[in-house]
């Protein structure tokens, strides 16, 4: 017999309906969201693979958990829980809720970086991009040589390079660097994980040239799980276990809890450094809540605490780790080649390769998503030259990104596999005839984060808007 496949340690207790459209419904509705999925409406997808973030299924001990959530100003018996489950997770002493991730880097990088400071990382995420540059600082990536290879099956390509980064801090620039920050896993370079080699040697580097060393931690879970499959060293270590040392290793981390917190909201600051935490805290109270809710309500501290437990479970991650491999073999079995190789929170269609009658210009990657759109109503996001590219004041293209990629993000607990058979196959329904992919041109766009806002158009229909 063959091996069982791998049960997910759960069953599904409460369901909601998922639209289906005609294909006529769904060419107008993108055509009325300006070519940007962005703008189309949830009632509109049939699958929505757009983000993993805060899109999970709660557990019923979660809502057990906020029915008897405590709504006090302060001091809150579910602040308690929620402080209590991040200090034995990371051993950080100082804990601050934040309504999200975003906030949370918002707050450390206006307490911790200077203008014309650097920020270096193994790949910014967009909305930390954006909050590094809002504070005047410079964002820095410097991803290890092996990412740049999408086929490579190298087991870390999230790792940071560690010679490029040990030359930025010995050279004229190296004073200038305020901040190390490590994203696990990589979610701007194909959901590749972080090992714990490499984030020693950050730690280690970071403290020869005293700089402070941070972690933006929003899938610790994934990247830990990821780690012991593929570490060595770490094989016969408990995914929470590997999780601590991880964050033991940093001076702080700043967390998105809307992935492995596994609830639709929330996030945090962890801290060892008493004055920056003082510094945070003030900022906190300020814009975000009390340091007691950061912006947070008492039933959602409650669903966080429960679900930092549940995200830690081997056999959930395990079977959540199969099924986008199962979904990553079923699109390369279609003929659609992926970044090698599969994560976990999501699958990078490599569009570029797919559709090489349209130029980098008419964004590929973009056209890919579209195009699973009108066939199927599945929603997904671009990370190419649309996304990442340099635009002249005319919204054209004039530095293309190194890939044209679409991401498939997968939703935590929401999917089945008959779902992701049902994506499988309308890309691999689009495979067989690639060529009727149409390019698109950008009509209008924002000057900061561009994806969520720009508005498109077909590159054939010239004279629209
Ligand atoms: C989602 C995310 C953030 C931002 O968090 P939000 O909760 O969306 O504000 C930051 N970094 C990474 C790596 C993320 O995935």
């Amino acid at each position: 017999m063959d091996a069982p496949p791998i049960l997910p340690p759960y069953r599904i207790k409460v369901v909601e309906p998922i639209p289906f459209l005609t294909a006529e419904d769904r060419r107008r509705a993108l055509a009325e969201a300006g070519y940007n999925p962005f703008n189309l409406r949830a009632d509109q997808i049939t699958v929505d693979l757009l983000s993993d973030s805060g899109t999970g299924a709660t557990s019923a001990a979660q809502e057990a958990a906020a029915a008897v959530g405590d709504e006090s100003y302060a001091g809150a018996r579910s602040w308690f829980r929620f402080c209590h489950e991040l200090r034995e997770l990371t051993e950080y002493p100082h804990i601050l809720p934040v309504h999200q991730g975003r906030a949370g880097e918002r707050i450390l990088f206006t307490s911790l970086l200077k203008p014309g400071q650097i920020c270096v990382s193994n790949t910014h995420f967009d909305t930390t991009h954006a909050n590094v540059k809002l504070v005047g600082a410079e964002a820095v990536d410097l991803p290890c040589p092996e990412a740049a290879d999408l086929d490579s099956h190298a087991p870390f390509k999230g790792n940071i390079d560690l010679d490029a980064l040990e030359k930025l801090l010995t050279g004229p620039d190296g004073h200038r660097v305020g901040l190390v920050l490590m994203t696990i896993t990589n979610n701007g370079l194909g959901a590749q994980p972080v090992s714990m080699a490499n984030l020693t040697a950050v730690r280690d580097l970071c403290r020869r040239h005293e700089k402070p060393f941070f972690l933006d931690a929003a899938r610790f879970a994934e990247n830990a799980w990821l780690v012991g499959q593929r570490e060595p060293e770490y094989r016969d270590w408990t995914p929470r276990e590997i999780a601590t040392r991880a964050f033991q290793l940093a001076d702080g981390c700043v967390v998105s809890l809307k992935k492995d917190g596994l609830s639709a909201i929330g996030g945090f600051l962890g801290l060892r450094d008493d004055g920056l935490h003082a510094a945070c805290e003030a900022n906190l109270i300020a814009t975000e809540g009390f340091s007691t809710y950061g912006g947070l309500a008492g039933h959602d501290l409650e669903r966080l605490a429960q679900g930092l437990r549940e995200v830690l479970d081997p056999a959930y991650l395990r079977a959540r780790a199969a099924s986008t491999a199962r979904l990553a073999q079923m699109i390369n079995d279609a003929g659609v080649d992926t970044v090698q190789p599969a994560g976990i929170h999501a699958l990078y269609l490599n569009a570029g390769r797919l559709l090489p009658h349209l130029s980098p210009g008419e964004f590929p990657g973009h056209a890919l998503g579209c195009q699973l759109y009108l066939d199927g109503g599945i929603r997904c996001a671009e990370l190419g030259s649309l996304y990442l590219g340099g635009m002249n004041d005319e919204h054209r293209l004039v530095t293309p990104a190194p890939f044209e990629l679409v991401r498939l993000a997968i939703p935590r607990r929401v999917y089945t596999d008959t779902h992701f058979e049902y994506v499988a196959a309308v890309l691999a329904d689009i495979a067989k005839n690639p060529e009727r992919v149409r390019g698109y041109r950008v009509v209008s766009s924002p000057p900061l984060l561009r994806h969520f806002k720009v508005r498109l158009a077909p590159a054939d229909e010239k004279d629209v808007e």
